[in-house]
């Protein structure tokens, strides 16, 4: 399961008494992506949810696809800001509370370990490719973020 599987909507009880409309726990199930995050419920919700709903909307639902938002840009944006917050120095249980401040999400802090121990495995991986094709520009930046990445 990848980490975005992971990934819940904090006070989801709350959330769906307020919307008065059921929706999966998980940040990015379809329903979750198009009740909360894209439904008309938004004028329900209390300010200071609706404003992490909107900016979690705004940051990781904000592609053009034509399927969008199930094209799985938002699971790899998130991915992608995980891995920011790793390189900042933060550690998963840190990452958990960000994530909580920033989008009233969270996850379990042993997942967000995991995930992170498998980018790391996969850039090594990838890093043994691009050494082996002769791509040693890719490889050293590759080098580089799993330097950040494990600081
Ligand atoms: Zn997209």
């Amino acid at each position: 399961m990848a980490i975005t599987d992971k990934i819940y909507v904090k006070n989801h009880q709350q959330l769906v008494s307020q919307l008065e409309t059921s929706f999966p726990k998980g940040a990015f199930k379809g329903a979750t992506m198009d009740i909360l995050y894209q439904g008309e419920g938004l004028s329900k919700l209390d300010d200071a949810t609706r404003d992490r709903v909107l900016d979690f909307a705004e940051d990781f639902l904000n592609c053009d696809c034509e399927g969008s938002p199930h094209c799985s840009c938002p699971e790899r944006k998130f991915i992608g800001y995980l891995l920011e917050l790793r390189e900042q120095g933060l550690g998963p249980d840190a990452i958990v509370d960000v994530m909580t401040d920033d989008y009233m999400l969270y996850a379990y802090p042993g997942d967000v370990l995991s995930f992170l121990d498998s980018a790391v495995r996969t850039l090594e991986a990838a890093e043994q490719l691009a050494d082996v094709d002769g791509r040693p520009e890719a490889a050293s930046r590759m080098r580089g973020t799993r330097r950040n990445l494990t600081r």
